[in-house]
C-alpha cells in the first residue's frame, strides 16, 4: 500500500464509504493517515466506588454485590448490577445486552468504564465497558483516539481502518534526512503517525505530536521560501505613479482613516511606486479596516492602467468584496470594471470573464482560488493581494504571481503573529502592522457563562432580533459525532428553531456544504432574510455584516482564545452595541478563568500570549488548534519553539539545495508537492 493510493485500495472501503470519507477530505491512504484524532479518551487509573463523580467519565474498580439482574421493558432488555464500597453504591446498567447475564459473575471483581449520571438521587453508570482487572492493566494510560465523523461513519470504523493501514509497516519512508532527526531529537515519521493515532501514553503522544508539528511547519516554510523567488531587489518594471483619485476616494469615505490605516497605505503606495517590487504582509486585528486598504492598492494599479487581483479564501467573502468594490466604483463614477471569479461561475460566465481579463478590459479582479486556474490569462497584472491568507497555502499566491511579469504582492492577515515568528514563517516579506481600531466603535460586551444561562441567552437573542439586529451562533462541530461531546450546527439549529418564535428565521452554515448553498445562506443573512445564523468557524473569515450584534459561542472551551477573538470580530462592526456570549460546556473553574481573558482584553496579541501562559505548552488535549492559519496540528503560539527549529532546518536545507534536487531531498520534495495540493483542497470545518 502506498500513501498516494486511493482509499478504495483498502479492504472494506467501497463506493459508499469513499463518498463519506471525501466529506472529511480523505481520498488517499496518506490523507487517512493524516486525519488526526480530534481528541483522546484516556484509560485512567481505576478509582473506587466512593470516589466516583457524577457527570464524569471514569474507570471504577469494584466487586459485584448481589445478583446480576435482567429486566425486560418490552422495548429493552436491561441488565443491572451494583458495586458497593462502605456507604457508596454505584449501579451499572446496560441496554439490550442480555448476554452479559452470563459473562458477569456475582462477587466478581471488574473494571467498569463509562459516564456516571444521577437518576433520582442514585449514581448510575450507563453502558459501561467491562474489563478484567489484568486486561485493564494492559490498557492503563493508553489513549483511545476519537475522530471527527460524518453521518454514516463510526469511530470504530475509523479505528479499525487506521489499524489496518498501520499494519503495513513503513508505508511512508521518512522524508526527513536522519541527521536532522538526530540533531533536533525528532521521532521517526511512521512512529510519530502511529503514536498520534494510538499513543501508548501521553509521553509517546507528545513525541509523535512534536514530530508532526515540526513537519507541518517545515513544509509550510519550505513551500513559501521555495516558491518565492526573492521579490525584494527585483526591479519594479511597472510604471506606477501616485494619483489624486485614491486621495479623493479617501476623502469621500464615510469615516476618516485611522492613523494606522494612513501609515500602511503610505507604505504600500511607496512600495508600488518605488524602484523594487512590493512584497508585504499587512497584519491587522479583526475590524482594523484592511479591506479599504486593499481596495486602494488595487485602484492605484488600475488608475495606472494595470490589472490587480484580490484572492480570498471563500466565495462568500469574494462576493462581498466584489459588491463593495462595485459600490465604490459607482459612487465615484469611475470608468473601471470589476469582475468576480469563483468556482460556481457557469461555463458561459467563465468564458466571458476570462476574455475580459485577457483583453485587459477588466482591471479589477476579485475571486477565490479560481483566480489561479490554468485558463485565466491576465493582460498586465501588476498587483496580487491575498486577504485572510491564513486559509491558503501561500504557494497559491505564487501560482498567481507566475501569471505575468512578477507582480507586486500584498498579503493581508488578521492572525496576530509576533514579529519574530512572522519572519520565520514568511521569510523576507516586509511587515506592516495595523495596530489601531477605528475610533467611535463601541467595544463589544462579553460574558462567559455555563449551559444554565441558555434560556436567558435565547431570550436576549430574541430581543435583539426584535430590535432589528442579527445573531451568529457558533458550534464546534458540523454534525453529531459519537464520543465527542460538543454542540453541532445541525442539531443546534433545530433546537434554536424550537426555542425562538417562528417568525425568526434560523439557518445554518458549515464548510461541508456546497459553495452555492453557502453563498445563498450568506447572501440571505447579509440581506437580513435570515436573522440567526448557526455556523462553524467558517464564518471566521472576514465576513462583514454590520447589522449582526450578537455572537454566541457554544463549547467555547474547545477553541483557542486567539481564534475566539477572531470569531468575535464578526460583530461590533456597526454603530449598535454588540455582545459576545461564550458558553462553556461544564463548569471547570480554570476553563472559565481562561475564557475570561477575552472579557478583559481586546488585543489579539495579548490574548494569544495569555492563552499560552495559562494552558502551558503540551496541553493540546481537546482544544482545536487548527483554527489559526489552517495548520492541522501545529499551533504557532504553543509550538513557537518547534517553529524556530523548523525555520533553522528549512534554512539549512535550502542553503545546501535551493530546489531540493539532491538525492537525499527527493522524498522531501515529493512530500512538499503533495502537501501543497492538500492545502489547496482542504475542506472547510
Ligand atoms: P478587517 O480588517 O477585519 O478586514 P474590514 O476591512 O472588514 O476589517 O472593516 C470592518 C468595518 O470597519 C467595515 O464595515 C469598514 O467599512 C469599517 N471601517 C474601516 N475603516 C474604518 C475607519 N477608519 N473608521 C470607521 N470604520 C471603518
Ligand atoms: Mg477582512
Amino acid at each position: 500500500m502506498r500513501e498516494q493510493e486511493s482509499i478504495r485500495s483498502i479492504k472494506g472501503i467501497g463506493e459508499k464509504t469513499e463518498k463519506l470519507l471525501a466529506k472529511l477530505g480523505i481520498t488517499t491512504v496518506g490523507d487517512f493517515l493524516r486525519y488526526y484524532p480530534r481528541e483522546y479518551d484516556e484509560y485512567t487509573e481505576p478509582i473506587g466506588v466512593s470516589q466516583v463523580t457524577v457527570g464524569k467519565k471514569c474507570a471504577v474498580i469494584g466487586r459485584i454485590v448481589g445478583k446480576v439482574g435482567v429486566n425486560s421493558t418490552g422495548r429493552f432488555v436491561i441488565v443491572t448490577a451494583s458495586l458497593k464500597e462502605e456507604n457508596s453504591v454505584l449501579q451499572l446498567t446496560w441496554y439490550n445486552m442480555p448476554f452479559l447475564r452470563n459473562t458477569l459473575q456475582s462477587g466478581g471483581v471488574y473494571v467498569f468504564r463509562g459516564m456516571v449520571v444521577n437518576k433520582n438521587g442514585r449514581s448510575i453508570m450507563e453502558q459501561p465497558e467491562i474489563f478484567g482487572r489484568e486486561d485493564y492493566k494492559e490498557l492503563l494510560h493508553s489513549l483511545y483516539p476519537i475522530y471527527g465523523l460524518t453521518k454514516g461513519l463510526t469511530n470504530k470504523f475509523m479505528v479499525k481502518t487506521m489499524h489496518r493501514i498501520l499494519e503495513n509497516k513503513e508505508i511512508i519512508q521518512d522524508y526527513l534526512p536522519e541527521e536532522y532527526r538526530n540533531n533536533y531529537k525528532l521521532a521517526e515519521y511512521n512512529y510519530a503517525i502511529s503514536q498520534i493515532h494510538f499513543p501508548k501514553d501521553r509521553k509517546d503522544l507528545l513525541l509523535g505530536h512534536r514530530r508532526l508539528v515540526f513537519d507541518e511547519f517545515l513544509l509550510f516554510i519550505l513551500a513559501i521560501r521555495m516558491m518565492k523567488e526573492k521579490t525584494q531587489d527585483t526591479r519594479n518594471s511597472f510604471q506606477i505613479k501616485p494619483v489624486w483619485d485614491t486621495e479623493n476616494i479617501i476623502d469621500a469615505l464615510p469615516f476618516p482613516l485611522t492613523n494606522a490605516q494612513k501609515r500602511v497605505w503610505n507604505e504600500i503606495e511607496k512600495d508600488m511606486t518605488g524602484h523594487t517590487l512590493m512584497s508585504r504582509l499587512v497584519q491587522g486585528d479583526v475590524g482594523s479596516g484592511k479591506t479599504i486598504i486593499a481596495f486602494l492598492a488595487m485602484l492605484l494599479a488600475a488608475f495606472n492602467g494595470y490589472q490587480a487581483a484580490l484572492m480570498v479564501p471563500t466565495e462568500v467573502l469574494a462576493k462581498q468584496h466584489y459588491k463593495e468594490m462595485e459600490k465604490l466604483l459607482e459612487q465615484h463614477k469611475l470608468p473601471l470594471k470589476v469582475t468576480l471569479l469563483t468556482g460556481s461561475n457557469t461555463a458561459k460566465e467563465k468564458r466571458e470573464r476570462y476574455a475580459q481579463i485577457a483583453s485587459g478590459d477588466v482591471k479589477l479582479i476579485i475571486g477565490t482560488h479560481a483566480l489561479i486556474q490554468e485558463k485565466v490569462e491576465y493582460d498586465n497584472l501588476a498587483l496580487v493581494i491575498t486577504d485572510e491568507q491564513h486559509r491558503f497555502g501561500v504557494h497559491q499566491r505564487e501560482d498567481l504571481s507566475k501569471k505575468g511579469t512578477k507582480p507586486h504582492v500584498l498579503v493581508m492577515s488578521a492572525t496576530p503573529i509576533p514579529r519574530t515568528l512572522a519572519i520565520i514563517l514568511y521569510g523576507d516579506l516586509d511587515i506592516s502592522v495595523m495596530d489601531e481600531l477605528p475610533a467611535k466603535r463601541l467595544p463589544i460586551k462579553n460574558c462567559v457563562v455555563d449551559n444554565s444561562y441558555r434560556p436567558k441567552a435565547y431570550h436576549f437573542i430574541q430581543k435583539q432580533v426584535e430590535e432589528g439586529h442579527q445573531v451568529y451562533v457558533i458550534c464546534p462541530m458540523v454534525e453529531e459525532s459519537e464520543g465527542l461531546e460538543a454542540e453541532n450546527v445541525i442539531d443546534y439549529t433545530q433546537i434554536l428553531k424550537e426555542a425562538l418564535p417562528p417568525n425568526i428565521v434560523v439557518a445554518y452554515l458549515h464548510g461541508r456544504m456546497k459553495a452555492v448553498e453557502k453563498n445563498k445562506i450568506m447572501e440571505d443573512f447579509a440581506e437580513n432574510k435570515i436573522q440567526v445564523l448557526v455556523s462553524t468557524t467558517v464564518i471566521e473569515v472576514g465576513v462583514n455584516v454590520p447589522n449582526a450584534t450578537v455572537m454566541m459561542v457554544e463549547n467555547a472551551e474547545r477553541f483557542g482564545l486567539a481564534q475566539l477573538h477572531q470569531l468575535r470580530g464578526r460583530v461590533g462592526r456597526g454603530d449598535a452595541q454588540s455582545y459576545c456570549i461564550f458558553v462553556q460546556g461544564g463548569k471547570d473553574v480554570q476553563t472559565k478563568e481562561r475564557l475570561e481573558i477575552l472579557v478583559k482584553s481586546n488585543d489579539g496579541f495579548q490574548i494569544a500570549s495569555e492563552d499560552l501562559r495559562l494552558r502551558g505548552p503540551g496541553d493540546f488535549f481537546g482544544i482545536r488548534q487548527s483554527g489559526l492559519m489552517e495548520f492541522k496540528i501545529a499551533d504557532i503560539y504553543q509550538d513557537a519553539d518547534i517553529l524556530k527549529e523548523a525555520g533553522e532546518v528549512a534554512g539549512t536545507i535550502l542553503s545546501l539545495d535551493m530546489d531540493l534536487s539532491l538525492p537525499q531531498h527527493a522524498r522531501l520534495k515529493d512530500r512538499l508537492l503533495s502537501y501543497s495540493k492538500e492545502k489547496m483542497e482542504m475542506p472547510g470545518i
